[in-house]
């Protein structure tokens, strides 16, 4: 789901390098039909799920080989398509949560980069991957590595987790030099070529806001375990530490192949051929600096959504969402994105175990609340 975005396009680079081990079964796109043409070409999947029907329409008339679907129903079908073993879950925002559910409902192993599905519904989710044994694998690169650490590892052993994190575009700018900041320099990230909604993510820090929660889903893990570290290289791709004092870390240089692959190859290993080795003496140094939770506020608002739990997460993730589209589109400042966040955060009254139609409830109407607010 998502193959026309930064995830999905480098998940079909996977493919491609190793055609003997993968193909396309079923995919789905959003509303860029030019690459979305040129995939189908390439890729020759059996079925292609388009945001919009008029989308699905025009296609099916221009490939008559493939089964054409759209919306919520048509990512459903991506993700349960009898032929597919592993759904790379790439989609981005919300939409992702219910065709996941149903993958796992339908046995598929997850290879999961939609953060907002962890985010929003760790609790529905893990539950069900538990019931049916469906494997969750991590794409992020952080989890990555904390998946990669941990192989072999006792959980009980596991003392803490260190995600670190690259700063983003603003890493060295004062609260004060944030204020005028403009939607071109938040885009400009200085290690990783991710998606629009990301990458300003990556700027607020509620990307990895969003990872903490995300990991404390993935590996069953207290808050009070987690720990962010700034590391601006973006070479060590986060850490565990365990009862002994030993650390583990999985470097490697910034290239979302390397996560992908693992997760569809797992828990073997192939060849990168088309990536660049770490080369750590050209390299020289590496940083490492403290969080700053008052310079980076969202950070601190994941870490209060996911500790108080119930239905916060997904109001955060949503009054994110709708507030970081709202600055893509030039309506506010930078750092009303995180001031519309804990608004609508201070404005929810908290449910606790909430079902998915609760949830979802609760999407709608912050966006609501912060469409509003605008
Ligand atoms: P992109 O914006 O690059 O791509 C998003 C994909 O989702 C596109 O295929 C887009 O279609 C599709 N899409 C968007 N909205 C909808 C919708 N309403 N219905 C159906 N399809 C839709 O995002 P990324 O690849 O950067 O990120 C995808 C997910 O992975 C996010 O949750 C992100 O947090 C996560 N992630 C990304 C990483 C990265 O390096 N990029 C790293 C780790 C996690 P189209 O373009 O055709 O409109
Ligand atoms: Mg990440």
């Amino acid at each position: 789901m998502g193959a026309t975005g930064s995830i999905g396009t480098q998940t079909l680079d996977v493919i491609r390098e190793h055609p003997e081990q993968f193909r396309l079964a079923s995919m789905s796109i959003g509303r860029n039909l030019e690459l979305g043409r040129k995939i189908m070409s390439e890729f020759k999947p059996e079925l292609v799920a388009a945001a919009e029907k008029n989308d699905a329409d025009t296609l099916a008339g221009e490939f008559p080989g493939i089964k054409f679907a759209y919306g919520q129903e048509g990512l459903i079908e991506t993700a349960v398509h009898p032929k597919a073993d592993v759904l790379v879950n790439a989609v981005l925002g919300s939409v992702g949560l219910q065709p996941t559910l149903q993958a796992i409902e339908a046995k598929k192993t997850i290879a999961i980069a939609n953060k907002e599905t962890l985010v929003t519904a760790g609790h529905i989710v893990m539950d069900a991957a538990r019931r049916n044994g469906v494997e969750l694998l991590p794409v992020d690169s952080e989890h990555s590595a904390i998946f990669q650490a941990l192989q072999g590892e006792k959980e009980k052993n596991i003392d803490k987790l260190i995600l670190t994190a690259s700063g983003g575009s603003f890493r060295d700018k004062t609260r004060e030099e944030l204020k005028d900041v403009t939607v071109e320099q938040a885009l400009n990230h200085p290690n990783w070529s991710m998606g629009a909604k990301i990458t300003i993510d990556s700027a607020t820090m509620m990307n990895k806001g969003l990872e903490v929660i995300e990991a404390h889903w993935l590996f069953s893990i207290a808050y009070e375990k987690i720990e962010v570290l700034l590391h601006k290289e973006s070479i060590i791709h986060s850490m565990v530490e365990f009862h002994d004092s030993s650390v583990i870390a999985q470097l490697g240089t910034p290239d979302m192949r390397v996560p992908i692959q693992y997760a569809l190859t797992y828990p073997d290993r192939l060849p990168h051929r088309t990536g660049k080795k770490l080369n750590l003496a050209e390299i020289g140094q590496l940083h490492f600096q403290e969080m700053d939770y008052s310079r980076f506020r969202c950070l601190q608002f994941a870490f209060d959504a996911g500790r108080r739990g119930g239905t916060l997460p997904a109001v955060l993730n949503a009054a994110n969402e709708a507030a970081v589209a709202a600055f893509l589109e030039g309506k506010i400042t930078f750092l009303q994105i995180e001031d519309l966040v804990e608004k609508a955060m201070e404005k929810h009254a908290v449910s606790d175990n909430p079902g998915l139609e609760e949830i979802q409830e609760v999407d709608r109407q912050t966006r609501q609340l912060v469409n509003a607010l605008l």
